[in-house]
């Protein structure tokens, strides 16, 4: 009875015990096993009862193990079996698991046997794993992270703590965290445990610390509660992150927008106002705090925020840079209500993650008001050119008719009456003709010039033939004076065959005109240069003083009276309205004395 007592109570302790409990006989026969020896190896004790205790075993470390077993029972003493070995049970469906093991000795009747304690540590084991990892994590981690306690003793320090602020992990564990804050940030960390005691997590806190040798350091706090088991907040985690780099980034980024020269409006996704530089503040008249956090709308006329809004989400699309509503009339809202037309200029910006867009804003109201008045000038200009051409044109035609009359009769008079008169009336009669002769040719030269341009129907115009027409409108004067006109090749130019027609005639004709003597020579020739044709009329004539080279373009300039050479003082500004028409210029060098070339491009 007393030994039933005994055994029954032996085999309650065995079933209380938390490990799976294996006991075992010399023979290493499994005489014995207890409820969580059937959990945790998924098989009932009538099975294992009488086997060998190999079948919870892996067969690879069977063979192994039966020569451990012999060794133990040479000296059974209370032991961790293989410490420092990976030990693995087998479970009846022959899956493997982590397991570690005591064993002591058992004296029965039948001899010493063996209890093996059996625990699983599948669970440990992955933990431990776990555990191992989060550290290399933590010691490799860029930011600098420490553990403290709730009355702020520094608890864990990590490799990158030690870089950035200086002291070793012996150095500091132990330490107040306070060690750390600056004088002026000491209050912080009142506030800071307050926050983690309640089991709140303070992120991106941006503040100063202070490292060994003295050196301020800008940081990014996270701190975050540090729990035990039951949930009660034990201490605390601080990441750190150095943003000093950062900090002088923003710094130079923000210089950078302030010397702009336009207004600049930085708007994240949502369209909120995020940064503005002063030239924002000056052109819309509202200081930052107003804008910042704003909708951009706030700053363009209720009339256009609406589409605004949806342009700006299609712009976050496909953002890139990119001038905003080419070809839109835009417009700004100051912040007295009144509105100005501006320019925009976009462009993508990526920061901390998040995506915003940056505006160039410009005032471009003056540069309006100046547009608009040039085409209002413009518009002035070509309407009161329109009417001087109209009236040149009226006028010389108009006076041409009674002119020719005059002319005429004074011809006549002069051929039936002269020599009948007396010798005052005779030269009278020269003066009316002469005049009146020179009044016609003016009158013909003004019409001339006041048609010029007007012919668009421009076409390919052979010059070498053009010349020869010349020559032949010119040949009274040419044979006159017994002169010669002479050219290279000439090319074929795109022109009004009319005008180019006089053009040449009135180079040709000056240089004949002002060459005295007999033997006249003019020379033609044209070269190609980078601005098209240039053509060059050469003679040996008078030449003109450098102080009259530009005058002579000019119309009615004439550097001679009638009595030296006959002339308008129209020509060279015909020649001149000529070129300009055909999208060249004309010039002249010459040295008195020794001839001229008048030059003109096409
Ligand atoms: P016009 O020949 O009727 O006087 P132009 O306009 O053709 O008027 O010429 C203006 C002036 O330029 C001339 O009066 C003359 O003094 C000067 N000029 C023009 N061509 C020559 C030339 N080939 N040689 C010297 N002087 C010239």
């Amino acid at each position: 009875t007393e030994r039933k007592k005994a055994e029954q109570r032996f085999r309650a302790l065995l079933e209380t015990a938390p490990d799976a409990m294996v006991i075992i006989d010399q023979t290493g026969q499994i005489r014995l096993v207890n409820a969580q020896t059937e959990r945790i190896f998924g098989c009932r004790r009538e099975e294992l009862i009488g086997q060998p205790v190999e079948v919870l075993i892996p067969e690879r470390l069977r063979s192994q193990h039966v020569g451990h077993r012999s060794g133990f029972f040479q000296a059974p003493k209370v032991r961790e079996m293989g410490a420092g070995l990976e030990l693995s049970g087998r479970r009846s469906d022959g899956s493997e698991f982590p397991i570690e093991i005591s064993l002591s000795p058992l004296e029965t009747e039948q001899g010493t046997w063996v209890t093996a304690a059996i625990r699983d540590i599948t669970q440990a084991k992955r933990e431990r794993d776990a555990a191992v990892r989060l550290a290399a994590i933590v010691e490799s981690s860029n930011d600098s992270i420490l553990g403290k306690d709730t009355q702020g003793r520094i608890t864990a320090w990590n490799k990158a703590a030690e870089a950035s602020y200086g002291y070793t992990g012996e150095e500091i564990i132990g330490q107040d965290v306070r060690v750390l804050f600056p004088p002026e940030k000491q209050h912080e960390e009142e506030q800071l445990l307050a926050r983690v005691r309640q089991g709140e997590q303070v992120q991106h806190f941006e503040t100063q610390r202070l490292a060994k040798d003295g050196r301020r350091i800008d940081m990014s706090l996270t701190i975050s509660p540090i729990r035990d088991a039951q949930g009660h907040v034990v201490g605390a985690s601080t990441i750190g992150r150095d943003i000093g780099e950062r900090k002088r980034a923003e710094q130079r980024f923000r210089a950078l927008l302030e010397t702009a020269p336009d207004a600049m409006v930085i708007i994240d996704r949502e369209g909120h106002i995020a940064l503005v530089n002063a030239q924002t503040e000056r052109l819309f008249g509202y200081p930052r705090e107003r804008l910042i956090g704003q909708p951009v709308e706030m700053l363009m006329p209720a009339s256009l925020r609406q589409r605004h809004a949806s342009h700006r989400q299609g712009y976050f699309h496909d953002p890139r840079v990119r001038p905003m509503g080419v070809g839109l009339e835009l417009m700004g809202l100051r912040s007295d209500g009144s509105e100005f037309a501006i320019e925009i200029s976009l462009s993508p910006m990526e920061s901390g993650g998040g995506e915003y867009a940056t505006a160039a804003v410009r005032d471009i109201s003056e540069r309006k008001a100046v547009e608009n008045r040039l085409a209002q000038y413009a518009e002035e200009l070509s309407r009161s050119n329109q009417e001087l051409r109209q009236f040149a044109y009226v006028a010389s035609h108009d006076l041409r008719a009674p002119l020719r009359g005059v002319v005429g009769f004074a011809q006549l008079l002069k051929k039936r009456y002269g020599g009948q008169l007396d010798g005052e009336a005779d030269e009278y009669l020269d003066y009316l003709v002469d005049s009146s002769m020179h009044m016609q040719a003016l009158i013909d030269g003004l019409l001339a010039f006041s048609k010029v341009g007007q012919d668009s129907g421009f076409a390919q115009v052979d010059c070498e033939r053009l010349l020869k027409q010349v020559e032949t409108q010119l040949r009274a004067a040419i044979e006159e004076r017994g002169a010669l006109v002479s050219h290279d090749p000439l090319p074929v130019v795109r022109g009004s065959e009319m005008e180019l027609n006089q053009l040449l005639q009135n180079l040709i004709g000056n240089g004949l005109k002002f060459q005295p003597g007999t033997q006249a020579k003019v020379h033609i020739s044209a070269r190609h240069t980078a601005e098209g044709w240039c053509f060059s009329v050469r003679d040996q004539g008078i030449g003109i003083a450098p102080e009259h080279r530009e005058r002579i373009f000019e119309i009615f300039q004439r550097l001679h009276s009638s009595e030296e050479y006959e002339g308008t003082g129209i020509g060279l500004a015909l020649c001149q309205k000529i070129v300009r028409h055909h999208g060249g210029r004309i010039w002249v060098e010459s040295e008195p004395g020794q001839g001229s070339t008048f030059f003109f491009t096409l």
